[in-house]
């Protein structure tokens, strides 16, 4: 589980001075949750995931994964249970080939078995055929798929996708969408940061709204995708009629 206890954060920057970002937050995210995280451009979506994956210590209150308080860090044991795919996929290659990139995640973890693991990988998710491709030079929709292979790879217990189907067409995005299904059964939770309606609506069982740094709205997907005037507050094409 994720529990979030009483969370402030803020960015300093010598040029703008002090942004609040996070205003006395608190939820509960339980293992099987399939969340969506939702709410408009700047609301927090992104530093909520980022104390998630313990990149960013709170100003005050505490992040407690399985357990663990983090504090801006991830301790050892909970390093392989957390993965954060970020908006961006492309800061995850590394290599010269896809095949070598999801290796090199692998082998900080294992030292045996590693080749056969890629391989296995790499089918479960449909990307033998890019294996062998550098990853720097994919699309971005193949980029994004990869970089949740790589993110399965190491099978951790919570995933964090930050935008996974964000600028796609749509062919990629019901490839990324089936990759999502798919690496689903494998993981406990998945927590999905979007706007993505269709993907929340297919994937999600539970919707957590985000509004200037606060939970304006927690409920089954169902629930919050009835509620026209609330899918509008969080910057969502609410269902035409
Ligand atoms: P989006 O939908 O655009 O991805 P978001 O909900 O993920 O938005 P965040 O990226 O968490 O929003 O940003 C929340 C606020 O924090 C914004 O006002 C943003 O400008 C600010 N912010 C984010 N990262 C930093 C940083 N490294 N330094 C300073 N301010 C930051
Ligand atoms: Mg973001």
């Amino acid at each position: 589980s994720i529990v979030v206890d009483d969370v402030t954060h803020s960015y300093e920057s010598l040029r703008s001075g002090r942004t609040d970002v996070l205003d006395g937050l608190s939820l509960r995210i339980e293992r099987g949750d399939r969340v969506a995280l939702v709410g408009p451009n700047g609301a927090g979506k992104s530093t909520l995931m980022s104390l998630f994956a313990g990149l960013e210590k709170p100003r005050s209150g505490t992040v407690t994964v399985d357990g663990v308080k983090t504090n801006g860090t991830l301790p050892e044991t909970l390093a392989e249970d957390v993965v954060y795919v970020r908006q961006n996929p492309e800061e995850m290659f590394v290599a010269d080939t896809v095949r070598d990139d999801i290796a090199y995640y692998l082998r900080e973890r294992d030292r045996e078995g590693v080749e056969e693991r890629v391989d296995e990988v790499l089918s479960f998710l449909d990307l033998t055929a890019l294996q062998d491709r550098d990853g720097r030079l994919l699309s971005v929709g193949q980029q994004r798929r990869v970089s949740l292979a790589i993110g399965l790879a190491t099978e951790p217990s919570i995933v964090l996708l930050d935008e996974p189907t964000g600028s796609l067409d749509l062919g990629s995005r019901s490839e990324v969408k089936r990759t999502i299904d798919r690496a689903g059964d494998r993981v406990e939770t998945v927590v999905i940061a979007t706007h993505d309606l269709e993907l929340i609506a297919e994937w999600a069982n539970r919707v957590l709204v985000l509004e200037d740094g606060a939970v304006v709205a927690d409920g089954s997907s169902r629930s919050i995708l009835a509620d026209g005037e609330l899918l509008a507050r969080a910057s969502l094409r609410p269902p035409q009629v």
